[in-house]
């Protein structure tokens, strides 16, 4: 990972190590290039405000030198120039800053899956089914729509089926580094969440959060 906010490098860094990974960050960008010509690396996220050079000249030179490593890069700046930019220059994706951990971490995934091989995670609890991989879910074998933030959160439910999860740690997976704790984001959520796969199937544990039942 090139991102020169030790904040966001610390926050990716354990993420990525506590979901099994061996991150190597760096927070420049003639590093980012050396290190991803050099190693021996899978994936490559990329801030595009680096000190040295920045995140388009490293893609370019990865690129250049003939690296089809697959590339997902991070900025701030959130604008529609930046993203075909990215894209053109040869980037696999793009994320806008804030994001929520689960939403890198399944775009981490889907770069990492071979394509040819036609591996599925799926994770159920309850009636409830998400794939992973085709970003489906169904509720007692019935397909239910989500958005990517509701999806995320059903996520974050469905790896810790049965236990109390504390609206800080449904805001820092979900939502990202960013989020003054004292948002009621998390509630209005789970609300979302509930009305869609059933009210009963999130439990309120009074004082300490949310529990998948
Ligand atoms: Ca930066």
């Amino acid at each position: 990972m090139a991102e020169d906010e030790d904040r966001i490098a610390q926050f990716v860094r354990k993420g990525l190590r506590a979901h099994g990974f061996a991150p190597t960050v760096v927070s420049d960008g003639l590093s980012a290039v050396q290190h991803a010509l050099g190693g021996e690396y899978d994936l490559m996220v990329l801030d595009i405000g680096l000190p040295e050079i920045d995140g388009f000249e490293v893609l370019s030179r990865l690129r250049g030198a003939g690296s089809s490593m697959p590339v997902i890069i991070l900025t701030a700046r959130d604008s529609i120039t930046d993203r075909v930019t990215g894209l053109e220059g040869g980037a696999d994706d793009y994320m806008a800053k804030p994001f929520g951990f689960e939403e890198l971490l399944a775009r981490i995934r889907l770069r990492l899956r071979d394509p040819g091989r036609a591996e599925r995670e799926v994770l159920e609890h309850g009636g409830v089914g998400l794939d992973l991989g085709a970003r489906r879910i169904t509720v007692d074998g019935r397909a239910v729509d989500l958005s990517a933030r509701e999806f995320a959160l059903a996520e974050v439910f469905l790896r810790n089926p049965g236990r109390v999860l504390s609206r800080e740690q449904l805001l820092s997976r979900v939502w990202g580094y960013d989020f003054d704790p004292g948002s009621n984001v998390v509630d209005v959520y789970v609300r979302y969440l509930r009305r869609k796969i059933g009210t009963e199937r999130i439990e309120t544990v009074r004082g300490m959060g949310y529990r998948l039942v």
